[in-house]
């Protein structure tokens, strides 16, 4: 009873830790757990190796369903509850503050990604100067997935939330509703006509509000996007919120509430560190992204709620989103066709074949 009949903070420790989640009568009795998890005389008796009793008094008819578990943690805030009696380890204190303390590293992660068209079913409308996606099928953009990962890793480590966040067309949403079933949290898209057309200054300004709403610690992005791969959206993300950019990172860790990482620059590497907030963007390929669960896939595409945000929900200013609010126009747009090549195919037995690779060598060398 401890937790007031709200197991949310309960259910999350637990999963962290893969542990199951059992109650008392009373949290039981109203409605808080199903009957079958109650330990107790007149529940279950627990027989695993350790159970960690948080904000339960120790009532007689409690304990005889703990008897049998090895280890017993309790917490309490009475130091006089009877449960102490019955524990190998006893904490005196606040359930809710203790869980908070030992996740004091942790750290809200809002993940930036975009959905692009594969790149090489894109083809170019030289008369409007865009990108023609419609007959291209769609990802979500490699390298924000990468982002994505490195989030995830520090949430598993130090604890947190990870939310991703995305702004595009209606049809964004099963990609972010992937994201979930990969891990993430929660999703936010942010969609509205008026932000059509948008060049990086009027994404990074709509998403920068965006993330303001959120609210946040540490925001991660791809180091760039695979259809338009200018890289600029991360720092002027940065720049609105007024916050440290660090750019390639190839790792991301965070110790002692700092955020170390590891970045790659010409011919090596260098670490960087900064103090939360801050926004980093990930190098495409520095990890290998996780494959969404399967039962989370299910629960994201079935009953997951995403956010749907429109500028006002946002209380964007107009002259600074969409076409309109972009700074840069197309001015030529050219579709470079491959170089032509012999396409000779060289033929004959091994001896024949290397006489004539060398013949060519040779000449491509001499001449
Ligand atoms: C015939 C019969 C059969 C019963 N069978 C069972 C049974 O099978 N199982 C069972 O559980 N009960 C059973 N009961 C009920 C039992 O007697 C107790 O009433 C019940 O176990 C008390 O539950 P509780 O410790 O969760 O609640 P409470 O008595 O309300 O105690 C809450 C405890 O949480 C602590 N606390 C509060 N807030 C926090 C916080 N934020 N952080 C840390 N600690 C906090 C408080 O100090 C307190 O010790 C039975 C009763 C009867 C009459």
């Amino acid at each position: 009873m401890g937790t007031g009949g709200d197991l949310t903070l309960v259910n999350k420790l637990a999963e962290k830790i893969g542990a199951e989640v059992a109650v008392t009568r009373p949290l039981a009795d109203m409605g808080a757990a199903p009957r079958d998890v109650q330990i107790g005389s007149t529940g279950y008796s627990l027989k695993s190796r350790l159970a960690i009793v948080v904000g339960a008094s120790g009532a007689t008819h409690f304990v005889s369903g703990i008897r049998n578990v090895k280890t017993v943690i309790s917490i309490n805030t009475d130091k006089n509850a009877p449960i102490f009696q019955f524990s190998d380890y006893c904490v005196v204190g606040d359930l809710f503050k203790n869980y908070t303390e030992a996740g004091g590293d942790s750290l809200k992660i809002i993940v930036c990604v975009k959905v692009v068209p594969k790149i090489e079913e894109v083809r170019f409308n030289p008369e409007t100067k865009t990108v023609d996606r419609s007959g291209a099928s769609n990802e979500l953009n490699e390298a924000d997935k990468n982002a994505l990962e490195a989030a995830l890793q520090i949430e598993q480590k130090i604890g947190g939330e990870v939310v991703v966040l995305s702004m595009g067309p209606r049809f964004f949403e099963p990609f972010l509703k992937l994201c979930v079933a990969m891990g993430a949290d929660d999703a936010v898209l942010i969609s509205d006509p008026v932000f059509a057309g948008a060049d990086t200054y009027a994404t990074s300004y709509a998403l920068a509000q965006a993330i303001k709403k959120i609210g946040f610690d540490l925001i991660l992005c791809g180091e760039s996007t695979a259809d338009s791969g200018t890289g600029q959206v991360p720092p002027q993300i940065a720049e609105w919120l007024g916050i440290p950019n660090i750019s390639y990172a190839s790792s991301i860790d965070v110790l002692g509430g700092k955020i170390i990482v590891k970045r790659t620059i010409r011919n090596g590497y260098e670490i960087v560190e900064s103090e939360p907030p801050a926004l980093v963007s990930v190098e495409l390929g520095s990890n290998t992204p996780r494959s969404p669960d399967f039962k989370r896939k299910r629960w994201a595409d079935r009953e997951f709620q995403l956010k749907v945000w429109t500028a006002s929900d946002l209380g964007v200013e107009l002259d600074k989103v969409g076409r309109s609010g972009s700074k840069t126009d197309v001015i030529e747009l050219k579709e470079l066709s491959p170089a032509e090549r012999r396409r000779e195919i060289i033929t004959g037995s091994e001896e024949e074949t290397a006489a004539r690779l060398a013949e060519i060598i040779r000449a491509e060398l001499t001449t």
